[in-house]
């Protein structure tokens, strides 16, 4: 029987073992470690979801990163990609602080669900087409279980992506032409939901200024205004 709440389904998504490849390489970056966290107890687990179960906002990341959420176990914290996310969701009202240290610091999300399409560590970011699949129904018993999600906040094209495929998969998505993911771009979608669209927080793309903190601000006070029309 699927699980019936949120905190349910994450004690489930942090036992799959379903990936091979995911499950070697974070138990195996857990037990070297980077220097810089020698001392540290790696999480080295799938990353369980982390808000507000009552949001109306959706975070759709692409996966943990290595040394950020498969060490700390919670989702953008302890990397350079949440140490730009959470200020930004301080700023436009949904995080209780802008740094993210751990899961013992404090953090409390209002309004805001953070979830991601892969939930273990991919070797160089990049989690296979097959990967993806097998954990795309944990997305759906999770956006099942947000009872008043509106609006959906899609960090980069590998989560827009997922989100039109679980549109797809649930039966309201005939057509996946007309919707391009870019920066900004806002869909309202046949299930009632709004996708936003954003490039990730990446360093890749902030340390270029692909990303700037504006940019990133705006999509998150559009979030939360689309989700209170
Ligand atoms: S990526 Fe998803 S499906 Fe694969 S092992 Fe991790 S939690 Fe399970």
């Amino acid at each position: 029987m699927p699980p019936n709440t949120l905190q349910a389904l994450n004690a489930q998504i942090v036992a799959c073992e379903l990936c091979p490849r995911l499950r070697a390489y974070c138990a195996e970056v857990a037990r070297v470690r980077r220097r810089a966290y020698i001392d540290q107890q790696y999480w080295g687990r799938p990353v369980p979801s982390f808000g507000d179960p009552d949001a109306r906002v959706l975070a759709l990341g692409l996966a943990p990163g290595a040394h950020g959420s498969n060490r700390t176990g919670r989702p953008f914290t302890g990397d350079g990609s949440g140490d730009f996310l959470y200020p930004v969701l301080y700023e436009a009202g949904f995080a209780s602080q802008p740094k993210a240290i751990s899961p013992h610091d404090g953090m409390k999300l209002t309004g805001l669900w953070i979830t991601s399409v892969g939930r273990c560590a991919p070797p160089a970011n990049k989690p296979t087409p097959a990967e993806l699949r097998n954990c795309a129904p944990w997305l759906d018993r999770e956006m099942n279980l947000l009872k008043n999600l509106r609006v959906v906040v899609c960090l980069g094209r590998i989560a827009f992506d997922g989100l039109l495929a679980r549109e797809a998969r649930i039966g309201k998505l005939p057509a996946r032409s007309g919707y391009v993911f870019r920066h900004g771009a806002q869909y309202s979608l046949p299930s009632g939901l709004v996708s936003i669209a954003s490039f990730h927080p990446s360093l890749q793309n902030t340390n270029t200024g692909k990303l700037t903190r504006p940019m990133f601000l705006e999509i998150f006070k559009r979030a939360r205004a689309e989700a209170t029309r």
